[in-house]
Protein backbone atom coordinates (compact mmCIF):
# COMPACT_ATOMS: atom_id res chain seq x y z
CA UNK A 1 0.00 0.00 0.00
CA UNK A 2 2.79 2.64 0.76
CA UNK A 3 4.64 1.70 -2.24
CA UNK A 4 1.90 2.05 -4.12
CA UNK A 5 1.46 5.25 -2.50
CA UNK A 6 4.57 6.63 -3.07
CA UNK A 7 4.71 5.45 -6.52
CA UNK A 8 1.31 7.31 -7.24
CA UNK A 9 2.99 10.34 -5.79
CA UNK A 10 5.81 10.25 -7.81
CA UNK A 11 4.13 9.49 -10.88
CA UNK A 12 1.60 13.11 -10.28
CA UNK A 13 5.21 14.42 -9.45
CA UNK A 14 6.35 13.65 -12.84
CA UNK A 15 3.15 14.20 -14.62
CA UNK A 16 2.75 18.08 -13.23
CA UNK A 17 7.11 18.80 -13.83
CA UNK A 18 6.52 17.19 -17.64
CA UNK A 19 2.98 19.63 -18.16
CA UNK A 20 4.53 22.43 -16.37
CA UNK A 21 7.79 22.15 -18.34
CA UNK A 22 5.89 21.88 -21.39
CA UNK A 23 3.52 24.94 -20.96
CA UNK A 24 7.06 26.50 -20.07
CA UNK A 25 8.51 26.18 -23.15
CA UNK A 26 5.53 26.60 -25.21
CA UNK A 27 5.20 30.32 -23.19
CA UNK A 28 9.11 30.61 -23.09
CA UNK A 29 9.82 34.64 -23.17
CA UNK A 30 11.98 35.36 -26.14
CA UNK A 31 15.81 34.89 -25.60
CA UNK A 32 17.64 37.79 -24.47
CA UNK A 33 20.30 39.38 -26.96
CA UNK A 34 23.58 40.59 -25.60
CA UNK A 35 23.84 43.05 -28.55
CA UNK A 36 20.84 45.00 -30.55
CA UNK A 37 21.66 46.29 -34.26
CA UNK A 38 19.16 49.32 -34.95
CA UNK A 39 19.47 49.88 -39.13
CA UNK A 40 17.76 52.79 -39.89
CA UNK A 41 17.24 53.05 -43.63
CA UNK A 42 15.73 57.07 -43.62
CA UNK A 43 12.63 57.21 -46.02
CA UNK A 44 12.86 53.23 -47.01
CA UNK A 45 9.61 52.55 -47.95
CA UNK A 46 8.56 48.67 -49.63
CA UNK A 47 9.14 50.40 -53.00
CA UNK A 48 12.34 51.47 -52.23
CA UNK A 49 13.21 47.85 -51.14
CA UNK A 50 11.67 46.59 -54.45
CA UNK A 51 13.49 49.04 -56.19
CA UNK A 52 16.67 47.96 -55.36
CA UNK A 53 15.45 44.52 -55.22
CA UNK A 54 14.84 44.70 -58.77
CA UNK A 55 18.21 46.64 -59.80
CA UNK A 56 19.50 43.54 -57.73
CA UNK A 57 17.78 41.14 -60.09
CA UNK A 58 15.99 40.39 -57.36
CA UNK A 59 17.36 39.57 -54.40
CA UNK A 60 18.43 41.94 -51.15
CA UNK A 61 20.32 40.39 -48.36
CA UNK A 62 17.39 41.89 -46.53
CA UNK A 63 15.60 38.72 -47.52
CA UNK A 64 17.78 36.48 -44.60
CA UNK A 65 15.06 37.82 -42.03
CA UNK A 66 12.18 35.79 -41.55
CA UNK A 67 10.23 37.77 -38.97
CA UNK A 68 8.63 41.07 -40.70
CA UNK A 69 6.24 43.67 -38.99
CA UNK A 70 4.87 47.22 -40.28
CA UNK A 71 5.72 50.72 -37.94
CA UNK A 72 3.02 53.57 -38.33
CA UNK A 73 4.90 56.63 -38.23
CA UNK A 74 2.66 59.49 -37.76
CA UNK A 75 4.42 62.02 -35.26
CA UNK A 76 2.62 63.74 -32.37
CA UNK A 77 1.68 66.50 -33.83
CA UNK A 78 1.21 65.56 -37.77
CA UNK A 79 0.42 62.72 -39.73
CA UNK A 80 3.35 62.52 -41.67
CA UNK A 81 6.44 62.55 -39.91
CA UNK A 82 10.04 64.17 -40.69
CA UNK A 83 13.66 61.91 -39.51
CA UNK A 84 13.28 64.01 -36.10
CA UNK A 85 10.00 62.76 -34.80
CA UNK A 86 10.43 59.66 -36.39
CA UNK A 87 14.14 58.72 -35.01
CA UNK A 88 13.23 60.12 -31.70
CA UNK A 89 10.11 57.59 -31.15
CA UNK A 90 12.42 54.43 -31.76
CA UNK A 91 14.84 56.13 -29.69
CA UNK A 92 13.02 56.97 -26.72
CA UNK A 93 9.27 55.50 -26.76
CA UNK A 94 7.75 59.09 -27.24
CA UNK A 95 6.17 60.55 -30.09
CA UNK A 96 6.77 63.78 -29.99
CA UNK A 97 6.65 67.06 -32.84
CA UNK A 98 7.47 66.84 -36.25
CA UNK A 99 11.41 68.85 -35.74
CA UNK A 100 12.25 67.76 -32.68
CA UNK A 101 15.45 65.85 -31.31
CA UNK A 102 15.36 63.58 -27.79
CA UNK A 103 12.35 65.40 -26.25
CA UNK A 104 8.44 64.72 -26.19
CA UNK A 105 5.67 66.66 -27.41
CA UNK A 106 6.23 69.13 -24.26
CA UNK A 107 9.80 69.56 -25.12
CA UNK A 108 10.95 67.66 -22.27
CA UNK A 109 14.21 65.63 -22.57
CA UNK A 110 13.57 62.00 -22.75
CA UNK A 111 16.53 59.19 -21.60
CA UNK A 112 17.14 57.40 -25.28
CA UNK A 113 18.04 53.37 -25.80
CA UNK A 114 21.48 54.31 -26.46
CA UNK A 115 21.71 56.75 -22.62
CA UNK A 116 20.22 53.69 -21.21
CA UNK A 117 22.73 51.29 -22.80
CA UNK A 118 25.55 53.00 -21.71
CA UNK A 119 24.00 53.54 -18.17
CA UNK A 120 23.68 49.60 -18.06
CA UNK A 121 27.38 49.11 -19.15
CA UNK A 122 26.97 48.41 -22.45
CA UNK A 123 29.26 50.06 -25.40
CA UNK A 124 27.23 52.52 -27.72
CA UNK A 125 27.66 53.62 -31.30
CA UNK A 126 26.30 55.95 -34.30
CA UNK A 127 26.85 55.33 -37.60
CA UNK A 128 25.56 57.53 -40.73
CA UNK A 129 26.31 58.69 -44.24
CA UNK A 130 24.84 61.81 -43.39
CA UNK A 131 25.82 64.81 -40.64
CA UNK A 132 26.19 62.67 -37.72
CA UNK A 133 24.16 65.96 -35.78
CA UNK A 134 21.50 65.52 -38.71
CA UNK A 135 18.25 64.64 -37.23
CA UNK A 136 18.11 60.56 -37.43
CA UNK A 137 21.21 60.17 -35.14
CA UNK A 138 20.92 63.27 -33.18
CA UNK A 139 17.65 61.77 -31.95
CA UNK A 140 19.92 58.79 -30.37
CA UNK A 141 21.72 61.43 -28.50
CA UNK A 142 21.10 65.10 -28.03
CA UNK A 143 17.49 66.44 -26.60
CA UNK A 144 16.75 69.53 -28.34
CA UNK A 145 13.43 71.48 -29.46
CA UNK A 146 14.25 71.92 -33.21
CA UNK A 147 16.64 69.80 -35.81
CA UNK A 148 18.39 72.35 -37.18
CA UNK A 149 20.28 73.21 -33.93
CA UNK A 150 23.24 71.41 -35.05
CA UNK A 151 25.79 73.25 -32.41
CA UNK A 152 23.72 72.46 -29.26
CA UNK A 153 23.35 69.36 -30.38
CA UNK A 154 27.08 68.49 -31.52
CA UNK A 155 26.97 70.06 -27.72
CA UNK A 156 25.15 67.25 -26.79
CA UNK A 157 27.43 64.44 -27.98
CA UNK A 158 30.27 65.40 -25.22
CA UNK A 159 27.53 64.65 -22.31
CA UNK A 160 27.47 61.22 -23.00
CA UNK A 161 30.06 58.42 -23.17
CA UNK A 162 29.11 57.15 -26.48
CA UNK A 163 32.12 54.79 -27.53
CA UNK A 164 31.89 55.60 -30.99
CA UNK A 165 30.32 57.92 -33.58
CA UNK A 166 31.08 58.00 -37.30
CA UNK A 167 29.31 60.28 -40.00
CA UNK A 168 29.77 64.49 -41.14
CA UNK A 169 29.52 67.72 -39.91
CA UNK A 170 32.48 68.46 -38.13
CA UNK A 171 32.03 72.05 -38.34
CA UNK A 172 29.03 71.83 -35.61
CA UNK A 173 32.36 70.83 -33.42
CA UNK A 174 35.19 73.08 -34.37
CA UNK A 175 33.55 75.69 -36.24
CA UNK A 176 30.50 77.47 -33.70
CA UNK A 177 29.52 80.41 -32.61
CA UNK A 178 30.38 80.08 -29.26
CA UNK A 179 34.17 79.79 -29.47
CA UNK A 180 34.26 76.02 -28.36
CA UNK A 181 36.21 73.39 -29.70
CA UNK A 182 34.64 69.98 -29.24
CA UNK A 183 37.43 68.37 -31.29
CA UNK A 184 39.88 69.56 -28.53
CA UNK A 185 37.16 68.38 -25.82
CA UNK A 186 36.44 65.26 -27.34
CA UNK A 187 40.08 64.24 -27.53
CA UNK A 188 40.33 64.96 -23.77
CA UNK A 189 38.02 62.64 -23.20
CA UNK A 190 40.07 60.28 -24.92
CA UNK A 191 38.68 59.89 -28.04
CA UNK A 192 40.66 58.94 -31.36
CA UNK A 193 39.39 61.78 -34.15
CA UNK A 194 39.93 60.97 -36.99
CA UNK A 195 38.92 62.88 -40.27
CA UNK A 196 38.99 60.08 -43.06
CA UNK A 197 37.73 56.73 -43.23
CA UNK A 198 40.95 54.85 -44.01
CA UNK A 199 42.54 56.11 -41.20
CA UNK A 200 39.18 55.82 -38.99
CA UNK A 201 38.73 51.98 -40.32
CA UNK A 202 42.38 51.41 -39.24
CA UNK A 203 41.97 52.13 -35.45
CA UNK A 204 41.42 48.78 -33.23
CA UNK A 205 40.27 49.53 -29.75
CA UNK A 206 39.09 52.43 -27.87
CA UNK A 207 36.83 55.44 -28.42
CA UNK A 208 36.59 57.03 -31.81
CA UNK A 209 35.26 60.45 -33.45
CA UNK A 210 35.11 60.00 -36.92
CA UNK A 211 34.46 62.71 -39.35
CA UNK A 212 33.60 61.90 -42.72
CA UNK A 213 32.28 64.20 -45.74
CA UNK A 214 29.48 62.54 -46.04
CA UNK A 215 29.25 63.03 -50.35
CA UNK A 216 27.02 61.51 -52.31
CA UNK A 217 27.31 57.53 -53.12
CA UNK A 218 29.64 57.67 -56.14
CA UNK A 219 32.34 60.08 -54.42
CA UNK A 220 31.25 58.02 -50.79
CA UNK A 221 32.41 54.52 -52.55
CA UNK A 222 32.01 52.11 -49.19
CA UNK A 223 32.29 54.64 -46.29
CA UNK A 224 29.10 53.28 -44.62
CA UNK A 225 30.02 49.78 -45.08
CA UNK A 226 34.14 50.79 -43.46
CA UNK A 227 32.11 52.37 -40.80
CA UNK A 228 29.83 49.53 -39.77
CA UNK A 229 32.81 46.93 -39.73
CA UNK A 230 35.03 49.48 -37.64
CA UNK A 231 31.65 49.73 -35.43
CA UNK A 232 31.24 46.25 -34.55
CA UNK A 233 34.86 45.65 -34.22
CA UNK A 234 35.49 48.06 -31.31
CA UNK A 235 31.87 47.90 -29.60
CA UNK A 236 32.05 43.93 -29.50
CA UNK A 237 34.97 44.20 -27.32
CA UNK A 238 32.81 45.00 -24.30
CA UNK A 239 31.67 41.75 -23.19
CA UNK A 240 28.05 43.89 -21.61
CA UNK A 241 27.39 44.05 -25.13
CA UNK A 242 26.26 47.00 -27.58
CA UNK A 243 24.11 49.42 -28.76
CA UNK A 244 24.88 50.22 -32.50
CA UNK A 245 22.27 52.47 -34.45
CA UNK A 246 23.77 52.39 -38.71
CA UNK A 247 21.49 54.78 -40.52
CA UNK A 248 21.42 54.44 -44.50
CA UNK A 249 20.77 58.18 -44.53
CA UNK A 250 20.65 58.85 -48.05
CA UNK A 251 17.99 56.73 -49.55
CA UNK A 252 15.99 59.66 -48.56
CA UNK A 253 17.64 62.23 -50.77
CA UNK A 254 16.68 60.25 -53.50
CA UNK A 255 13.23 60.22 -52.51
CA UNK A 256 13.43 63.99 -52.35
CA UNK A 257 14.60 64.60 -55.80
CA UNK A 258 12.71 61.94 -57.37
CA UNK A 259 15.66 60.15 -58.71
CA UNK A 260 15.12 56.70 -58.69
CA UNK A 261 18.70 56.06 -59.66
CA UNK A 262 19.80 57.63 -56.30
CA UNK A 263 17.05 55.39 -54.94
CA UNK A 264 18.71 52.46 -55.95
CA UNK A 265 22.20 53.58 -55.16
CA UNK A 266 21.63 54.34 -51.59
CA UNK A 267 18.95 51.53 -50.90
CA UNK A 268 21.93 48.52 -52.15
CA UNK A 269 24.18 50.63 -50.29
CA UNK A 270 22.45 50.32 -47.40
CA UNK A 271 21.50 46.44 -48.21
CA UNK A 272 25.55 45.93 -48.79
CA UNK A 273 26.12 46.84 -44.80
CA UNK A 274 22.89 45.06 -44.17
CA UNK A 275 24.58 41.78 -45.27
CA UNK A 276 27.60 42.20 -42.85
CA UNK A 277 25.65 42.78 -40.17
CA UNK A 278 23.58 40.05 -40.66
CA UNK A 279 26.55 38.11 -41.15
CA UNK A 280 27.91 39.46 -38.12
CA UNK A 281 24.39 38.28 -35.77
CA UNK A 282 24.85 34.96 -37.48
CA UNK A 283 28.18 34.02 -36.29
CA UNK A 284 27.74 35.67 -33.25
CA UNK A 285 24.27 34.15 -32.14
CA UNK A 286 23.68 36.93 -29.50
CA UNK A 287 22.84 39.95 -31.39
CA UNK A 288 19.66 41.09 -32.44
CA UNK A 289 19.03 42.79 -35.48
CA UNK A 290 16.42 45.49 -36.43
CA UNK A 291 16.06 46.92 -39.83
CA UNK A 292 12.92 49.89 -40.53
CA UNK A 293 12.73 53.25 -41.59
CA UNK A 294 11.59 56.46 -40.25
CA UNK A 295 9.07 57.05 -42.92
CA UNK A 296 8.64 56.82 -46.86
CA UNK A 297 9.92 59.63 -48.94
CA UNK A 298 8.65 60.43 -52.39
CA UNK A 299 5.53 58.11 -52.70
CA UNK A 300 7.22 56.23 -54.96
CA UNK A 301 5.49 53.73 -57.01
CA UNK A 302 7.23 51.16 -59.85
CA UNK A 303 5.23 51.41 -62.72
CA UNK A 304 7.51 48.88 -64.81
CA UNK A 305 10.38 47.02 -64.54
CA UNK A 306 12.74 44.00 -65.23
CA UNK A 307 14.47 41.35 -62.80
CA UNK A 308 16.48 40.34 -65.92
CA UNK A 309 18.45 43.07 -66.99
CA UNK A 310 17.44 45.17 -63.55
CA UNK A 311 15.72 48.24 -65.18
CA UNK A 312 13.37 50.37 -62.97
CA UNK A 313 10.58 52.72 -64.12
CA UNK A 314 9.61 55.03 -60.98
CA UNK A 315 6.81 57.70 -60.71
CA UNK A 316 6.67 59.88 -57.62
CA UNK A 317 3.38 61.34 -55.83
CA UNK A 318 5.40 64.01 -53.85
CA UNK A 319 8.73 65.66 -53.37
CA UNK A 320 8.23 65.20 -49.46
CA UNK A 321 7.88 62.29 -47.14
CA UNK A 322 4.33 60.25 -47.23
CA UNK A 323 2.31 58.68 -44.03
CA UNK A 324 2.33 54.94 -45.27
CA UNK A 325 3.53 52.29 -42.94
CA UNK A 326 6.97 50.98 -43.25
CA UNK A 327 8.19 47.77 -42.98
CA UNK A 328 10.79 46.44 -40.00
CA UNK A 329 12.66 43.29 -40.59
CA UNK A 330 14.39 41.43 -37.60
CA UNK A 331 16.88 38.44 -37.06
CA UNK A 332 18.63 36.95 -34.33
CA UNK A 333 17.42 36.21 -30.59
CA UNK A 334 13.79 38.20 -30.32
CA UNK A 335 13.43 38.78 -33.60
CA UNK A 336 9.61 37.16 -32.86
CA UNK A 337 8.96 40.10 -30.84
CA UNK A 338 8.79 42.64 -34.09
CA UNK A 339 5.58 40.63 -35.76
CA UNK A 340 2.51 42.26 -35.92
CA UNK A 341 1.55 46.00 -36.93
CA UNK A 342 2.14 48.37 -34.32
CA UNK A 343 3.50 52.34 -33.63
CA UNK A 344 7.10 53.39 -34.47
CA UNK A 345 7.61 54.05 -30.76
CA UNK A 346 6.63 50.97 -29.25
CA UNK A 347 10.01 49.49 -31.49
CA UNK A 348 11.83 51.39 -27.80
CA UNK A 349 10.13 49.35 -25.93
CA UNK A 350 10.25 46.04 -27.82
CA UNK A 351 14.56 47.01 -27.39
CA UNK A 352 13.93 47.74 -23.64
CA UNK A 353 12.12 44.57 -23.42
CA UNK A 354 14.85 42.37 -25.36
CA UNK A 355 17.95 43.85 -23.22
CA UNK A 356 15.83 43.38 -20.14
CA UNK A 357 17.22 46.92 -18.70
CA UNK A 358 15.47 47.57 -15.41
CA UNK A 359 14.42 51.04 -16.26
CA UNK A 360 11.76 49.59 -18.25
CA UNK A 361 9.18 49.53 -15.13
CA UNK A 362 10.00 52.83 -14.26
CA UNK A 363 9.00 54.29 -17.95
CA UNK A 364 5.93 52.20 -17.91
CA UNK A 365 4.61 53.22 -14.37
CA UNK A 366 4.95 57.07 -16.22
CA UNK A 367 3.01 55.90 -18.77
CA UNK A 368 4.69 56.38 -22.03
CA UNK A 369 3.70 53.36 -23.34
ZN1 LIG B 1 13.43 63.47 -45.73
Amino acid sequence: MKILLIAVIAWVTLAVNVSSGQKRSANSAPERPRNIILMIGDGMGLTQIYAGMTANHGRLNLEKCRHLGFSKTNSADRYITDSAAGATALATGYKTNNGAVGVDSLGRAVPTILEIAERNGLATGLVATTYITDATPASFIAHQPERGMGEEIAADFLKTDVDLFIGAGLEHFNDRKDGRNLVAELRKNNYQVSFDIDSISRIQRGKIAGFVSGARWAVRGDQLLKSTKTALNILNQNKNGFFLMVEGSQIDDGGHDNNTNKVIEEMLDFDNVIGEVLSFAEKDGKTLVIITADHETGGLTIIDGSLKTGRVEGRYSTKGHTSVMVPVFAFGPGAERFMGIYHNNTIFFKMMDAYQFAEKGKLESKGTR
